[in-house]
Order: structure tokens, then C-alpha cells, then sequence
């Protein structure tokens, strides 16, 4: 099938290699120029395992190109994806004005007779009758289009694999035709599909984000109650998630959730409610523990250093999760933000994100791809991505290469028995302190 998709950020790029790999003629539209171009010589704007061949190698069967020019996107595609970001806005809603606008690129440039868009940024319940209006409002070739909610649950660091072998594809759509076709553009995936109305579809997304992030802020509690209890959270999650009716995933305690889903949609989801007078009290409990998370990581540290003034501390980790390059709404950036403010000499160490991060300071903070220049006469360390890099470091040579070895982990990268004899200083979310 001919398709174009209309944004190559990580959804995007990833579905337009993916459907390219299987066998369809891909175009990928971008504003952006600078990452087309880059695109076009074989270059990802994004760091993901994986993508760099899929890219090139498409690229050479000629089933995948990339454009910044409209008529070439929208001319004559049989279907279009929209995979632009969807941001927050100043008071927690999504904004729409990108998805806005391929709409009024679809029918501005569109010349086919039929056309099928579907929707796989995350929008709210409501949207694609919106994009239906947007459309209807400016159409006048006549086209006979139809919509399909198709959201995405692709997770980044491991993109590739989830779109390859996600567990589940949900097609919601008013046309029974138009159902069928994603059914079928998707069909050498093998993946389960669920056929739903559009609303549905719309909210499904929108309720896992909730759920996962409500997984993620229940185990923090509990953990943030562990430490002052005497429990170990390692052992009280293996515990829990035993029971085959949680099971054992999103139960690892540390200094919460970030990058640029779950922050925003579950606010999101919180306004939609609220656009239908319903208060959503569980899910605005779950966003608070997940802002306090990482400041409790700071007030640990508070106590046992007094003052951040004027030492060297190290920041490990800035990824919003390992094997991204992704900074979004990171946990780093608040621990950085509130060490910077209370004038601490700041390094942080990534293997692959210290650059993104590096324009956003102006003064006090550094970045490295390096651990030990981050760790070198440091005073203490914050651990707060478990990139393979952190977690294989040897707890031993903290106590060789800084000043005082003072971990705060957020991440619970380091077994407690180890940390014991270990000389280090060391403390960690939801498990006793070892000093
Ligand atoms: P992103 O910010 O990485 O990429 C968005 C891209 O869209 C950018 O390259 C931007 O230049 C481009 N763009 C903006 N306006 C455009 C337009 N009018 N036409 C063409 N291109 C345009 O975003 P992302 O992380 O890929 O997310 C896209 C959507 O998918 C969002 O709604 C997000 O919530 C959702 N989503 C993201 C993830 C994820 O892990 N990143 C997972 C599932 C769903």
C-alpha cells in the first residue's frame, strides 16, 4: 500500500521503517527540514536500538523516503498516518494544533478520490470527530475519506522491538471498510487486533498510560512506607508480583516516571474528566507522588550533606529511561534544577543523552559521556537512569575515584549485600541505608 506519515519523531520514524520492512511504499513527512535531510542521507534524529539499519536498508529497496515537501506527502497516498506530537498544554490539555495542521495539509494537497487517516498520535476521546470537521470544513476535490483511530504503544529504548512484536494492534474505526484495510496493512505483524469504535480506541490509550503510571506511583508509596518501617521493597515487589492477578511488571520502585507520555497523558486524562465534570481523584494522587518522588531522593540527600553549596556532585543518567536519548520531562532534569538553584557544581554523566541536555544550563552544570570525569573528586552521586553503564560500574570504584563515595541511587541499581562491605555510603528508594 501507498502510505504516507505525517511526523518522524519516534513514532513515526519507527512506524514508517516498520511498514516499509514489511512491504509498503512509505513517504515520511516532516516540517522539519534538517531532520528530513539528515533522513535522506541515512542519519535517525533519534537514538534506537535498531533503527539505523531498517532506515538505511529500506532506503536502498526504495520502499521508504523522506520529504519536507506537501504535495509529495499528500498528493496521492492511500492512506496517511498522523504521528505528530501531541504536547501539553499550560493547564495539563493536549494540544492539537500539529494534528490541526496535517489535517488542513490533507486537504489543501490531497488529490486522491479515496483516503483513509489514521490517527496514531495520542489525542483525547473526541478528536478524530474533530480531524472529521477540520476536514469536512475545507474539502473540496471531493475526496471520500475515512477515519481510523489507531493509537501506539511503542515504548522507546526498545521501539523497534515492541512494533515488530507489540502485544496488541486496536483499530477503531466507524467504517467497516476502512477497519479492514489497517487490519490488512498490518497483517504480515501477526499481532492480535481488537476492533473497536473510535472513542474507544481513543481511551484505551489513554486508560494504560493511566494504569501503568498508577503501577508506578502504588510501588513508590509503598516503598517511600518501607523505608521507615524496616521492609525491603526489592523483596516485598518479588512478593507481590507472585500473584499471577498483578504480576511482576512496573513494580520497581525508584524516583518515578518521566519522558514525554506518561507525564503528559495522564494530565491529560485528568482534564478530559474534568471536561465531563468527573474529578479524577486516583489518577491526580498518582501525578503528586510521582512530582515528590525525586525531591524525596533530595531530601535524603539533604540531611546527610546539610548544604550542596559549592560541592561536586554526580549526576548519573539523564535518559528519562535507559537506551533513549529522550529528556523529556526526565526525573534528572528536577534533581539537576534543584541542585543548580542551591548552587551545587554539577557533572552529569550519559552515555548517549548528554548532549540533548547540554543547551538547557547556562552555568553549573556540565555534561560527560564519561562516568568517572562525572564521578572524579565528587563529593556525592545521584543515580537516576539504570543504564547498563551505571548498573555494571563497580560499586569499588566509587570508593577509589571520589571524594567522599556518597550514592544517592534512585533506581535501586546496586544489591544491598554488596553495598555493605563495599565502603560506600549508600542509599536507595524503599530498602534500609547502608553506612
Ligand atoms: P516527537 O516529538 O518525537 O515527533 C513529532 C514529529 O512531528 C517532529 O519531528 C515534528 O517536527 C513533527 N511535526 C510537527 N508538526 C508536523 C506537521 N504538521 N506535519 C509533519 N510533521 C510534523 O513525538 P513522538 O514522541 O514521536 O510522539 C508522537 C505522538 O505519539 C504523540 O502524540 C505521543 O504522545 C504519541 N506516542 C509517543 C510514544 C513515545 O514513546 N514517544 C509512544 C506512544 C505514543
Amino acid at each position: 500500500m501507498k502510505i504516507t506519515v505525517a511526523g518522524t519523531g519516534y513514532v513515526g520514524l519507527v512506524t514508517g521503517v516498520m511498514l516499509a520492512e514489511i512491504g509498503h511504499h512509505v513517504t515520511c513527512f516532516d516540517i522539519n527540514e534538517e531532520k528530513v535531510e539528515g533522513l535522506k542521507a541515512g542519519k535517525s534524529p533519534i537514538y534506537e536500538p535498531g533503527i539505523d539499519a531498517l532506515i538505511v536498508s529500506n532506503l536502498d529497496r526504495m520502499r521508504l523516503n523522506f520529504t519536507s515537501n506537501r504535495d509529495c506527502a499528500y498528493a496521492y497516498p492511500e492512506i496517511v498516518i498522523i504521528a505528530v506530537g501531541t504536547p501539553e498544554e499550560e493547564d495539563g490539555s493536549a494540544d492539537l494544533s500539529y494534528v490541526k495542521m496535517v489535517a488542513k495539509d490533507i486537504t489543501k494537497y490531497g488529490k486522491q478520490k479515496e483516503l483513509i487517516i489514521v490517527t496514531k498520535s495520542t489525542v483525547p476521546v473526541g478528536t478524530n470527530q474533530k480531524i472529521k470537521k477540520w476536514i469536512e470544513e475545507d474539502l473540496q476535490n471531493g475526496t471520500k475519506f475515512d477515519l481510523v483511530s489507531n493509537p501506539e504503544f511503542l515504548r522507546e529504548g526498545s521501539a523497534i522491538k515492541d512494533t515488530f512484536h507489540g502485544d496488541r494492534i486496536i483499530i477503531g474505526s466507524e467504517s467497516k471498510l476502512a477497519a479492514s484495510v489497517i487490519e490488512e496493512l498490518y497483517s504480515p505483524l501477526n499481532i492480535p487486533i481488537l476492533h473497536t469504535d473510535i472513542e474507544s480506541a481513543e481511551m484505551i490509550k489513554y486508560a494504560s498510560n493511566a494504569f501503568l503510571a498508577t503501577k508506578i506511583s502504588f510501588i513508590n508509596e509503598i516503598a517511600n512506607i518501607c523505608e521507615k518501617v524496616g521492609a525491603n521493597i526489592e523483596d516485598v515487589s518479588t512478593g507481590i508480583g507472585l500473584d499471577n492477578r498483578i504480576g511482576p511488571k512496573f513494580l520497581q520502585a525508584g524516583v518515578g516516571y518521566g519522558g514525554s507520555c506518561f507525564p503528559k497523558d495522564t494530565k491529560a486524562l485528568v482534564q478530559l474528566a474534568g471536561n465531563v465534570k468527573h474529578k479524577f481523584d486516583l489518577l491526580e494522587s498518582v501525578i503528586e507522588v510521582n512530582n515528590n518522588q525525586p525531591l524525596l531522593l533530595l531530601q535524603k540527600a539533604r540531611e546527610v550533606v546539610d548544604s550542596f553549596k559549592g560541592k561536586k556532585v554526580a549526576v548519573l543518567g539523564v535518559a528519562f529511561k535507559p537506551n533513549t536519548d529522550d529528556i523529556r520531562e526526565a526525573a534528572s532534569l528536577t534533581i539537576i534544577n534543584e541542585l543548580n538553584k542551591e548552587q551545587a557544581i554539577i557533572v552529569a554523566y550519559d552515555p548517549v543523552a548528554h548532549l540533548k541536555a547540554k543547551d538547557l544550563y547556562k552555568q553549573g552544570v556540565f555534561f560527560t559521556n564519561d562516568i568517572r570525569e562525572a564521578l572524579t573528586d565528587a563529593t556525592l552521586a545521584f543515580i537516576i537512569t539504570e543504564w547498563d553503564e551505571v548498573k555494571e560500574f563497580p560499586i569499588e570504584k566509587y570508593v577509589e575515584i571520589m571524594e567522599t563515595p556518597i550514592i544517592f541511587d534512585g533506581r535501586n541499581c546496586y544489591d544491598l549485600h554488596k553495598a555493605k562491605n563495599s565502603g560506600i555510603s549508600y542509599y536507595s528508594v524503599g530498602r534500609q541505608a547502608v553506612n
